[in-house]
């Protein structure tokens, strides 16, 4: 009795007496929904940035995120000061960004569809949940599959559908970028493209756009003695759509590059950057698509998605973007019964 008044337990919230509250600017208050790997990995990303005050961990799991907000919270002498707790959906009362990567992963023998309608039927039981206590917040979704899911949660949430974002293609982006800038000896953060669409098979790199430095990727090789030829261009893409079963097959799964991709969407937010990412959003009529989330490049801002980057695509790109369009059109109706119409 004695021990745990002195040592109560560590996992839960203790706030500041409140005459030591009142000055204080609200710190940045973000709620982790699913500390598996991708949650608890985005979760330490976060520690480290310095961006919240308050940080909450909830799963279904309770031992699971008790362990890891005990861990987490060895951290913060080392780092920032910071806030962190092993809360419940309450918690998500005052939450400038709610991320949620809870759900499972595809078991032995399970289809694809299988898969959706099960972490869709988790979101039907979360997304209320958090919605209860959060009316102003952000849902930033990325369980798998994440343009699905992330209208699923438009849908349940009532919210509008700038303040529900999907990580998207933000990840399949940056590993472009990456081998891009790997190929042409360049540092990936002055290669810009986007890798649009669903983030999954159907995806759609833009290389009419790619550019290093503003300078064209065609014209920077012709100048600069390196090859970029479509057999190569190819062979980039296929490397990039294909990392995940790649990781996967290597480590089980994919955390931490999709873990720095939230981090600079929920960077974006906090701090109203105007960022340009290609998260996952509610197309807004172009290429005649409408009603399906899919990522282009979005200004993200402290409202969420504050514009829809046009890109004026060629031929080739517009077809493939609206294939993959149809691709997650064509799962969102095998869904649209647990959205209750
Ligand atoms: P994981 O199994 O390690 O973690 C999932 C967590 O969700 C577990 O801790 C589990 O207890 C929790 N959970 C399950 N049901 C719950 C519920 N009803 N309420 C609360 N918590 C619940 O999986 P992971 O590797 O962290 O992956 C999580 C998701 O992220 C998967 O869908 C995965 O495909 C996806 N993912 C997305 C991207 C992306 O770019 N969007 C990249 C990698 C992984």
């Amino acid at each position: 009795m004695f021990l745990s008044t002195l040592f109560p337990n560590e996992t839960e919230e203790k706030r500041p007496p409140e005459h030591l509250q009142e000055d204080l600017p609200r710190p940045h208050k973000v709620v982790v929904v699913g500390a598996g790997q991708v949650g608890s990995t985005f979760a330490y990303a976060l520690l480290l940035s310095g961006l919240v005050g308050e940080m909450v961990l909830i799963d279904i799991d309770r031992e699971r995120v008790e362990g890891e907000v005990m861990d987490l919270n060895h951290a913060v002498p080392l780092s920032n000061p910071l806030r962190i707790w092993a809360g419940d959906y309450s918690d998500c009362a005052g939450a400038d960004v709610v991320v949620v990567a809870a759900g499972t992963g595809q078991k032995p023998g399970e289809t694809r569809l299988d898969l959706v309608r099960r972490n869709a039927g988790i979101f039907a039981n979360i997304i209320p949940r958090i919605t209860e206590f959060s009316q102003q917040g952000i849902l930033l979704i990325a369980t798998n599959p994440v343009d699905v899911l992330s209208y699923v949660s438009w849908k349940l949430s009532g919210f509008p559908w700038q303040r529900v974002i999907g990580s998207g293609t933000v990840l399949d982006t940056a590993r472009f970028r990456h081998l891009l800038g790997r190929h042409l000896h360049i540092d990936p953060r002055n290669v810009h493209a986007h890798i649009i669409g669903e983030h999954g098979d159907s995806e759609v790199p833009v290389w009419s756009m790619a550019n290093v430095s503003g300078i064209g990727l065609e014209r920077f090789c012709e100048r600069h003695s390196c090859q970029l030829n479509a057999e190569q261009q190819d062979e980039v893409f296929r490397q990039t759509r294909e990392a995940a079963y790649q990781i996967i097959q290597r480590k089980g799964a994919t955390y931490y590059a999709v873990a720095v991709g939230l981090l600079r969407i929920v960077e974006s937010i906090l701090r109203n950057q105007y960022t340009v990412l290609s998260v996952s959003t509610l197309v807004p009529g172009y290429y005649g698509i409408e009603n399906v989330y899919l990522s282009l490049p979005s200004v993200i801002g402290r409202a969420g998605v504050e514009r829809v980057v046009y890109l004026p695509l060629n031929e080739r790109e517009t077809e493939a973007f609206r294939d993959s369009a149809d691709v997650v059109r064509g799962v969102l109706d095998d869904v649209e019964d647990l959205l209750g119409g």
